[in-house]
């Protein structure tokens, strides 16, 4: 008898990927998702080669390309606030998509909506686990028996807190300080362009999204006083004194972080996890194997999504073995990743002046390269 019954907490991007393809293998996936409704936000992410072609296999890649940022580039400033050299984000002919993670969501979401039970406003309470299944206990609806259960609810997992351990055990801290705001579209010069301003240990980024921009703020530093991630006005804070003083167009983005009433703020960290499952429980996304924003989440959350789904029906008796291949394959594309963060936080957010001189060198000449040789419409802008 293949696993029938699965649930899946979390409905984001990781949760309906996952509820799509376990119903086309004849599973009945019931999604539970704390949110009221589907959670958005502004923030880009990208939808990259092995999710390329899994949002084809599902059919949604003509609506992921139509919600599609215009983004092709960035611009990157020098101390003084004035362009200093252009990159393209993605090779020429690449199939990558950026799009919101609110449009991400929302379009595996509605592609997913027929194939799974969804209660919104909900979460899980508790877990047994026996031989045959897994008794689940929830906030509101009435208790249920699984057979198996998935945990797809991101970097502060329950199901993994629950099943695995505390965060603690399984967070490595970045040490960088996140804060995002959106910001009105005719705030933004440039449609095709995130424009970067970097001081040392800090970065401000402005990036002209779908239907309105958004300002972020990544900074090197010790966590917010009290280190609880809820406490808006400690960031807001944080970040006011953190950017102080610097040029560009850093003091109206603060402004508008201040001015905001529900600013996005976390404290990035990469999550690290000797083994994806536990008996009937298993992680897939950021619950799994977060690479915070240096290392292409969603992408990694949509083929792991598919890989899981399908070792799932491969193994129809046998879920400790389906897991196991699920997490052999899905670490191949996880692992190289996870090696990346550091030398990209480097590359990002350089720490010290000489470091970020460095950097621009790099960059001038990188611009240059590309320029030349890769998209001749490229220039680097001259100071
Ligand atoms: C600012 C920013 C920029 C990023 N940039 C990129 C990028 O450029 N490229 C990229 O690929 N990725 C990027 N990411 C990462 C990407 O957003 C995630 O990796 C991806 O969304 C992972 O999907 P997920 O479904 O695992 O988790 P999430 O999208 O976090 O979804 C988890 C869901 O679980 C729900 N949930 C949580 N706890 C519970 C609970 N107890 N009960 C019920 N439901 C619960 C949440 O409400 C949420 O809906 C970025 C992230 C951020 C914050």
């Amino acid at each position: 008898m293949s696993p029938r019954d699965v649930l899946i907490l979390g409905a984001g991007v990781a949760g309906p990927t996952l509820a799509f393809w376990l119903a086309r293998h004849g599973m009945r996936p019931v999604v539970v998702e704390q949110a009221a409704t589907l959670r958005s936000s502004g923030n880009p992410i990208d939808v990259k080669g092995p999710a390329v072609h899994v949002a084809e296999q599902m059919g949604v890649l003509p609506r992921l390309r139509a919600a599609a940022t215009a983004v092709t580039g960035v611009t990157l400033l020098d101390l003084a606030g004035r362009p200093m050299a252009r990159l393209p984000t993605a090779p020429e002919g690449s199939q990558d998509i950026e799009i919101t993670r609110a449009d991400l969501a929302t379009i595996m979401f509605e592609a997913a909506v027929d194939s799974a039970e969804y209660l919104f406003g909900d979460t899980v309470v508790s877990l047994t686990q026996d031989l045959a299944g897994v008794d689940v206990t929830f906030a509101k609806a009435a208790p249920r028996r699984f057979d198996l259960v998935i945990g797809t609810d991101g970097i502060h997992s329950t199901i993994r807190r629950m099943e695995f351990g505390p965060e603690e055990r399984f967070a490595r801290d970045l040490g960088i300080n996140l804060a995002t705001v959106p910001v009105p579209l005719d705030a933004v010069r440039d449609r095709h362009d995130m424009v970067v301003y970097n001081a040392p240990g800090r970065l401000a980024l402005l990036h002209p999204g779908k239907v309105e921009g958004l300002a972020m703020f990544v900074f090197h530093g010790p966590a917010s006083p009290g280190r609880d991630r809820r406490d808006k006005v400690a960031h807001t804070e944080l970040v006011t004194d953190t950017y102080r003083g610097l040029g560009w167009r850093v003091p109206e983005l603060v402004d508008a972080l201040r001015q905001h009433p529900d600013p996005y703020f976390d404290r990035l960290s990469q999550i690290r996890i000797d083994s994806w499952s536990r008996g009937r429980v298993a992680l897939l996304g950021d619950a799994a194997s977060s690479v915070a924003i240096f290392g292409d989440g969603s992408t990694l959350a949509v083929a792991g999504a598919h890989t899981l789904a399908g070792a799932l029906a491969a193994n129809p008796t046998d879920h400790t073995r389906a897991f196991r291949e699920y997490e052999t394959t899905h670490r191949r594309l996880v692992n190289p990743k996870v090696r990346q963060i550091k030398p990209l936080a480097a590359l990002l957010i350089p720490r010290t002046g000489r470091g970020l001189a460095a950097r621009n060198l790099t960059t001038r000449a990188l611009a240059r390269v590309f320029a030349d040789r890769f998209a001749p419409k490229l220039s680097t802008a001259t100071r």
